[in-house]
């Protein structure tokens, strides 16, 4: 975090000045009556501020004006502003970018707070096990980090979306993604809380928004993934049961999960693939439901991803996801849903540019060769100097995107982008992170390794990014 106080477009001298004057003070925001700049200004500004503020200086959020010294006046003038993360000393800082607001800022500092002190001491224990504990489960709901987005009269913690990306960001700023919160809260719990029924939402919400139940969503197939409609797994009605049969893989939290929302197919005789879809929520100790074992990975090794298999798995009538009008209904609401799915590996994509930038800027500014710190050399700065700029230029592309998606008004085509951009320009900054840490960068020691073979996952879920692809262009040519 950079020093509480304002930020001014002025000589850093300025700006250090300001700073220092504001911190000292506390409850009570005063501007000295007499600064005295060097460099931009020559003379002695007399000028006094008085501003209250409702709460100490430390838990105030730095970077919300800027203070521009107006020649014409004399004066300091005083601006709402929040600036941009590539303005500020670290891009994971708090307190920047104008989609956010103070109360996010308070709720950002909660939610980095609970990662350094549940998650991150424990992801090597987590990473060995090839699974999270519960208590991560229920700690993350006592801190109030599940369900954020999901409205309160419906069970969850009632925040906007951009709540929902805090948690998200801050999660991959830790470069500990294996407690799978973000499937949980961000994926599967909207499709219970927005097209479930009354029953549904009651029987489940409150419940994974405290991290007692745990979610998981099975689309993929062992035959079908990037084509759900080629989906096998069979739902079939006898009186008021559906009998289902069939198996699901690599699905996160599969291991763990007390409650899944199933993709499963209805489909009768004459009706396309897609109109014979239907959305299941099912409890994992339902008879007849088994979890297979957890699949070993290439990265995400704390993280619990399970084949899931159903035979001859009975569930009521009432298990469709939004009950008889959810019959074969599951196509549809999954495409009403899949946007956000895509806007949240953008998320994780793009905070794990931002950790991976900052990991690499520390180790850079250390390490020595031939008598000098690497950083000194200008291959090195030139390749920080591009990166940095292109996690600038796609950090604000995708904070329109949550900002869109927060007004309801994020479309299909521009999620792929969002999804497609932040990840394939995560995977390739990855690339050059690890080879600034030269061999310590292929060491598990070094979390810039786990950051590469983590994100690496991020261009293939959610939708691969050649599925991106193909819904951008059906976007683009369609009349
Ligand atoms: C770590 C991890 C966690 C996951 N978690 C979940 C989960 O929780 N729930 C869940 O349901 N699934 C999950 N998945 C599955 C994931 O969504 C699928 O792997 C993904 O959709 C791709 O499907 P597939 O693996 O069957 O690849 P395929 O569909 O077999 O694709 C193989 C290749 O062919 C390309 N391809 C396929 N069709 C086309 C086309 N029409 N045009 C151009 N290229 C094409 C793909 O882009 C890809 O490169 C997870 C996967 C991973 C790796």
């Amino acid at each position: 975090m950079v020093a509480a106080g304002g930020y001014s477009n002025q000589s850093s001298a300025a700006r250090r000045y300001l700073s220092l004057k504001i911190v000292d003070i506390g409850y009570l925001e005063v501007l000295s009556p007499f600064i005295k700049v060097e460099g931009v200004f020559k003379r002695i500004v007399p000028y006094v501020m008085l501003r209250k503020t409702t709460r100490p200086l430390e838990n105030r959020l730095s970077h919300q004006f800027s203070r521009t010294f107006s020649l014409a006046s004399g004066n300091l003038v005083e601006q709402y502003f929040r600036i941009e993360p590539c303005q500020s000393e670290k891009l994971t800082d708090i307190g920047t970018r104008r989609i956010f607001s103070d109360d996010h800022d308070i709720f950002r500092r909660s939610v980095r707070r609970f990662f350094n002190e549940n998650i991150i001491p424990h992801n090597d224990k987590w990473m060995k096990a090839g699974e999270v504990d519960r208590d991560c489960w229920l700690k993350a709901g006592e801190a109030g980090i599940l369900g954020v987005s999901i409205p309160a009269d419906k069970g969850g913690i009632g925040g906007d979306w951009l709540s929902s990306v805090i948690v998200e960001e801050e999660q991959f700023y830790s470069n500990c993604p294996d407690p799978g919160y973000t499937v949980h809260s961000d994926v599967m719990m909207p499709y219970i809380a927005k097209h479930g029924t009354k029953e549904q939402i009651e029987k489940y919400i409150s419940d994974l928004t405290a991290g007692r139940k745990i979610g998981a969503i099975a689309m993929t197939e062992p035959g079908a993934g990037s084509d759900l409609q080629g989906i096998r797994t069979y739902a079939k009605r006898e009186g008021d049961e559906w009998i289902i049969n069939g198996s699901k893989t690599y699905i996160s939290n599969g291991w763990l999960c007390d409650v899944v929302v199933l993709v499963a197919s209805t489909k009768t005789e004459g009706k396309s693939a897609a109109h014979g879809i239907t959305l299941f929520v099912i409890d994992s100790s339902t008879p007849g439901f088994t979890k297979g074992q957890k699949l070993k990975k290439i990265g995400l090794e704390g993280q619990d991803t399970s084949e899931l298999f159903f035979e001859d798995c009975r569930v009521p009538y009432s298990a469709v996801l939004g009950g008889e009008a959810g019959i074969n209904k599951g196509f549809y609401i999954m495409m009403q849903e899949l946007p956000q799915e895509r806007l949240l590996v953008a998320n994780m994509s793009m905070s794990t540019s931002e950790f991976m930038f900052e990991a690499t800027r520390d180790y850079v500014k250390q390490r020595k060769a031939f008598g000098r710190r690497i950083a000194d050399l200008q291959t090195i700065q030139h390749k920080l100097a591009g990166l940095k700029t292109e996690i600038a230029v796609t950090r604000a592309f995708i904070d329109r995107c949550n900002e869109l998606h927060n007004e309801r008004k994020l479309d299909n085509s521009t999620a792929s982008m969002a999804k497609y951009w932040a990840s394939d320009r995560a995977n390739a900054q990855a690339y050059d992170f690890v080879q600034m840490f030269g061999g310590n960068g292929y060491m598990c020691e070094y979390p810039i390794s786990k950051a590469y073979v983590d994100v690496r996952a991020h261009s293939i879920y959610g939708g691969t990014n050649e599925i991106m692809k193909e819904l951008i262009a059906r976007q683009i040519l369609k009349k």
